[in-house]
């Protein structure tokens, strides 16, 4: 594609990042067929190719109307596009920049703002979060339908975290929303990896990874996360024999293992961000290299199973057919699953700012899940797990912790 940026962007690191990505797209269109949004609406602005030229128009110095936000809002950032694209484009970065430019030029309404500034004060603090889903719990019955489904009715107790007693070390991330929702993962992920002789640690104070704050408009503000989450863990990474860093939610170890890319322009953090982006490992990774020493532990058999891979693991971090394989491996009956690319709606905060498209998606999915009569649906984000738990009788749980279940 040919491009002539505005000068205003052009010799920035942005700009020439920009550029490149936008020279590789060839207009082929094969991305606009695994495009969720495209599919359930049918206007190319809304698949991938259109939102490109939307935001290759802006970069050009066109004019940035409320239309051009309206399109990008909508965008999952699922990245189906990119596994689908023969050219390589960098779409879910292309984004990053697009979305940073017409955030700067254009004015939200205010309820929009309102409610932004709101998800980025309230989700990345655990504690605000825990408080607030308390009394989310006791105002459940007087809610509206569409806000009180967003409510767990409760919380499943973690168990036991084994003391650290092996040599080798992993560092897992506390997290932010998910200890609130399901504090049981990362402690079954803990259990699971002791019997394969790995001791996982959390850090004391280590919170949000940044994501959340970064793909709502508050992109200095998600570096900001990041930059504290690297500075909690970097002792322990530093002095702490630590040999990988684990993640028990795909949402967050998509953005991790982009931290070298987010802070390479920080003298003070592209050292440590590369590091730590080289170290991580989502749990899957983890589970299926050590497998040898797993299989010879006695194996319940269990009922059937579906599972969903999450965009952030499938597309954004490219890991396809992991976290299968070690399910099957460990007996699990899984169901089959159409059309398993797509994504569930839940995108971070997209269920919140984008319901109806949202709704549908899970709809969607939940019939493709349950179109073979599983007993159970398991994912690996906790967003997916969230969002999907909203809208079926059918349990949904984390796949590490019905692995444990099995195991113990
Ligand atoms: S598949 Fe790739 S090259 Fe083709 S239109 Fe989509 S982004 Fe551009
Ligand atoms: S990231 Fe997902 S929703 Fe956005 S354009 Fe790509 S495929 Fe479509």
């Amino acid at each position: 594609m040919q491009t002539a940026l505005a000068d205003f962007i052009r010799d920035t690191p942005e700009g020439r990042e920009a550029d490149a990505i936008l020279r590789k797209c060839v207009h082929c269109g094969f991305c606009t067929a695994t495009c969720p949004t495209y599919l359930l609406l049918g206007d190319e602005n809304d698949g991938p190719r259109g939102r490109i030229y939307l935001m290759k128009q802006a970069l050009e110095g066109q004019e940035i109307t409320d239309k051009t936000r309206l399109h990008l809002d909508r965008c999952l950032t699922c990245r189906a596009c990119e596994t689908t694209c023969p050219s390589g484009v960098q779409y879910g970065r292309l984004l990053d920049i697009g979305r940073k430019l017409v955030e700067e030029k254009t004015a939200r309404p205010a309820w929009e703002r309102v409610k932004r500034r709101a998800l980025a004060a309230v989700l990345p603090r655990r504690f605000l979060f825990a408080a607030l889903l308390a009394l989310g719990r006791l105002a459940r019955p007087f809610l509206p339908e569409r806000l009180a489904e967003k409510v767990p009715a409760s919380t499943p107790a973690a168990g036991a975290w084994p003391a650290p007693r092996h040599a080798r070390k992993m560092l897992a991330l506390a997290g932010c929303v998910q200890p609130a929702l399901s504090p049981g993962i990362n402690a079954a992920a803990a259990r699971v990896l002791d019997r394969i002789g790995i001791s996982l640690l959390e850090a004391k104070g280590a919170g949000c990874c940044g994501a959340l704050r970064f793909h709502i408009g508050y992109q200095k503000e998600g570096l900001a996360d990041m930059r504290a989450l690297i500075d909690r863990w970097w002792p322990m990474i530093e002095r702490g024999g630590v040999e990988a860093i684990v993640m028990t939610a795909s949402g967050c170890g998509v953005v991790v293992k982009e931290y070298a890319h987010l802070l390479r322009h920080d003298p003070a953090y592209a050292g440590k961000a590369e590091k730590i982006s080289a170290m991580t490992r989502d749990i899957s990774e983890v589970i299926d290299a050590e497998h040898a020493r797993l299989e010879p532990l006695p194996v319940k058999k269990g009922g059937r199973s579906a599972f969903h891979p999450p965009c952030t693991l499938q597309h954004g971090q490219n890991v396809k057919g992991v976290t299968e394989r070690v399910l099957a491996r460990a007996g699990f009956e899984m169901t089959p699953v159409p059309d398993s690319h797509l994504c569930c709606g839940s995108a971070g905060t997209y269920s919140i700012q984008q319901p109806e498209l949202s709704g549908q998606l899970r709809r969607n999915k939940l019939s493709a899940l349950a179109s073979g009569a599983p007993e159970e649906i398991l994912s690996a984000n906790i967003g997916c797990l969230a969002h999907l738990q909203s809208g079926t009788g059918l349990p949904v749980r984390h796949w590490i912790v019905a692995l444990e279940e099995r195991l113990s």
